[in-house]
């Protein structure tokens, strides 16, 4: 219901050029870029003659749809890491969905037991490790990382970032607070360079000889193999899979969540159950390297190359509530400073 929005929203029109006008629509407000998405809403439309609008935004997605209130365009939101995806829950802005399709393309531990939200893909946040100096088993967990042997050797992004925020947040899940303030003191200690720049500059600086090991989430090793420029930083390193002693690799989502307003709330269910469908996974999953989670789904071929692991079994939904205790510790220890 265009006719309804007063605020300056531009939607791209996702739909085909040609195609002519839709009886049915449906609203999506995104924070994935434009490249990512475009693919999906096509299918979704060849499928289903619903016209998929939508509205890519940079940030303010929470203030947007709390300012719109009832009256907002918005159906689904889809965006990045559970900690965004449960800023928009916890503000209030969604509904809840039941759908035993939805919820037999979904493991639980990647959806909101309450419906809020879902997951659609999988990220592993892994470990660079340089080809020339370091040895394969060198590292192999998470707690390794603040080993003295790593001394002047590790490079990393803020931790005050959200992908590292949620990685704290798993350490504090699985050892506590004790020793979690331990492991960021001693990751910390191990640093080449105070953090900085984003998951690719780490592993730029690998490739200068900065650093030996960084983290990083595992799409970045596809995009940098695919720009010209970055194929240099990409060949110097290896992908390691860590685990939590005891425990998995840990993982974050990209989601998808349909707004308490959605004026079009059955197109709503029908695009949430496209987009959880194996093969809209695998469609998302593969624009960015990433892992579809559908039980019958799996990723491009590239992808797979980098090997298998087994994600942290931990509910996202348990580490989001970890989130504000571990930003403290993160500032406790003066990660960044
Ligand atoms: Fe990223």
């Amino acid at each position: 219901m265009f006719s309804k929005i007063k605020s300056a929203v531009l939607f791209a029109t996702a739909a085909a050029v040609a195609a002519p006008a839709f009886a049915d629509e449906v609203n999506v407000y995104s924070y994935r870029q434009p490249e990512l998405i475009k693919p999906l809403t096509d299918a979704f439309t060849d499928e289903t003659g619903i016209k998929v609008n939508v509205a890519f935004l940079k940030k303010g997605m929470v203030e947007r749809l709390q300012a719109e209130g009832d009256r907002s365009p918005a159906d689904v939101v889809l965006t990045v890491d559970i900690s965004r995806l449960s800023a928009v829950v916890n503000a209030g802005v969604t509904q809840s969905v039941e759908s035993d399709v939805i919820n037999s393309n979904v493991p639980e531990i990647y959806r909101d037991p309450e419906g809020h939200w879902f997951g659609l893909t999988t990220r592993a946040r892994i470990i660079y490790a340089s080809k020339d100096r370091v040895a394969d088993g060198e590292v192999t967990t998470y707690e390794d990382l603040a080993d003295p042997k790593w001394k002047g050797r590790i490079c990393t992004r803020s931790g005050l970032h959200a992908y590292n925020v949620a990685l704290t947040s798993a350490i504090l899940h699985h050892h506590g607070e004790a020793e979690a303030t331990e492991w960021l003191q001693g990751v910390k200690s191990n640093l080449a360079r105070k953090p900085q720049g984003n998951d690719r500059a780490q592993v730029k600086a690998i490739w200068s000889g900065e650093c030996d090991i960084s983290v990083g989430n595992t799409y970045y090793m596809g995009k940098m193999l695919a720009d010209p420029e970055q194929q240099g930083w990409a060949d110097s390193v290896r992908i390691v899979f860590p685990t939590f002693e005891n425990a998995g690799t840990h993982v974050n989502i990209s989601g998808v969540a349909m707004t308490k307003a959605a004026p079009n709330k059955e197109n709503a269910l029908k695009l949430m159950e496209f987009l959880t469908s194996p093969k809209a996974q695998e469609i998302y999953a593969s624009a960015n390297y990433e892992y579809p989670i559908a039980p019958t789904s799996s990723p491009v071929e590239i992808v797979e190359s980098w090997g298998e692991f087994t994600p942290d079994p931990v509910n996202l939904m348990t580490l989001a509530g970890e989130r504000p205790a571990a930003l403290k510790l993160i500032e406790s220890v003066d990660f960044d400073g």
